[in-house]
């Protein structure tokens, strides 16, 4: 480790602020004092209490429950800005720091736009708009960009969630760049947090259930498919609604073949066929998932539960066909691919968790609603 990152951990200038962190001692979470909350509070009961309760303890980043955190109570400074109280990072010199898959980079600042306090008992938010350079190419003119998208001025130039989006206000936010990234922050997350999840890019807010797209038999030996999940994606599509998805399945049961075009080879998959209504008619989709990056390519090819992050590009209709759709989702970047076994699937939502033991992905990933 260099010192470059050294000085970033003890920067008392960087770094997220803090609404909680967890007591060594009792390992339960600790909110900030009860007078530097405004709002309602839920998800989280217990408030700091220096001199009483908490008296002599030690302090843990709530993502790594390694780092010694400190509390930083209100003050103002540059032009009288406000800076309302917060944990951050301790200067301690025992401090061990954050670990190495500390999520806390992910996180986004909650102090640069939010009124309100976080509501734990919601899903978290998770950005995508820093996603691979493909993402953007692909979207340019697709999705609406900017600020302006989720928020509004008021008069004092704070930035406040538009009305419509007032539901987002309280929610935890962390930016994900790659597919590595997405599943440390779904080690963090209990299941039921998990599935409330908002995943935005660009101006699109989609729900846990229209991102994440399998097609994985429910229990092995039973042969039902549901192809629900991709039949809602099929329709975003249609509709001209575009937004990220992560794609699960196994690659030992559809296995990736060879393919180029424009003189650029691929490892494609053809996932299983379905049937939906579109336009009074029905028509058979069939999706294909591209991968172009060498890592990827080398990667997909091993047989294994595979997670491909990608930005659907269109419903192309089938040559010589009235009623057939190619699904087309195509991925050149090789950090948006990953592959999970089995053995680290299990248990692995939620395993770092307060509390949490793991669950299985497939109880986190497993359909709802109607089919
Ligand atoms: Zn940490």
């Amino acid at each position: 480790m260099g010192t470059s990152q050294q000085a970033k951990k003890f920067d008392p200038s960087r770094g997220v602020k803090y609404q909680y962190v967890i007591d060594e001692v009792t390992r339960a979470p600790v909110l900030l004092p009860r007078q530097d909350h405004k709002g309602v509070i839920t998800g989280r009961e217990v408030y700091l209490d220096s001199d009483g309760d908490h008296k002599g303890h030690t302090l843990l980043c709530p993502d790594c429950e390694q780092a010694f955190m400190t509390y930083v109570p209100e003050s103002k400074r540059m032009g009288n800005i406000r800076v309302r109280g917060h944990f951050k990072i301790s200067n301690r010199k025992d401090n061990p720091g954050h670990s190495e898959d500390c999520i806390s980079e992910l996180r986004g600042d909650p102090y640069s736009s939010r009124e309100r306090e976080f509501d734990y008992s919601k899903g978290p938010i998770i950005y995508m708009n820093s996603l691979a350079p493909e993402f953007n190419e692909r979207a340019s003119g697709r999705v609406s960009r900017g600020r302006n998208v989720f928020f509004e001025e008021d008069e004092k130039g704070i930035l406040r969630f538009r009305p419509e989006y007032v539901d987002l206000a309280d929610r935890e936010s962390f930016s994900v760049k790659n597919a590595g990234d997405l599943f440390r922050v779904i080690s963090r997350l209990p299941l039921e947090r998990l599935q409330d999840a908002k995943i935005i890019y660009g101006s699109s807010v989609v729900s846990w259930d229209q991102f994440v797209i399998k097609n994985i038999q429910q229990r092995a030996g039973v042969g039902e498919t549901k192809f629900s999940r991709f039949i809602n994606l099929a329709r975003d599509l249609f509709d001209g609604k575009f937004h990220p998805v992560l794609i699960h399945f196994n690659s030992h049961l559809h296995k990736p073949r060879l393919v180029t075009f424009d003189g650029e080879t691929g490892q494609r998959v053809s996932l299983p066929r379905f049937r939906m209504d579109h336009n009074g008619r029905g028509v058979t989709v069939i999706p294909l998932v591209t991968v172009f990056g060498e890592e990827a390519k080398k990667d997909i090819r091993e047989p294994g539960r595979k997670f491909v992050l990608g930005l659907p590009k269109e419903m192309r209709p089938v040559a010589g066909s009235h009623d057939r759709y190619f699904m087309i989702v195509d991925v050149y970047t090789d950090a948006l691919v990953a592959g999970y076994d089995i053995e680290t699937l299990r248990g692995l939502v939620g395993s770092k968790s307060q509390n949490g033991k793991g669950q299985s992905w497939d109880r986190a990933s497993v359909d709802s609603g109607p089919h």
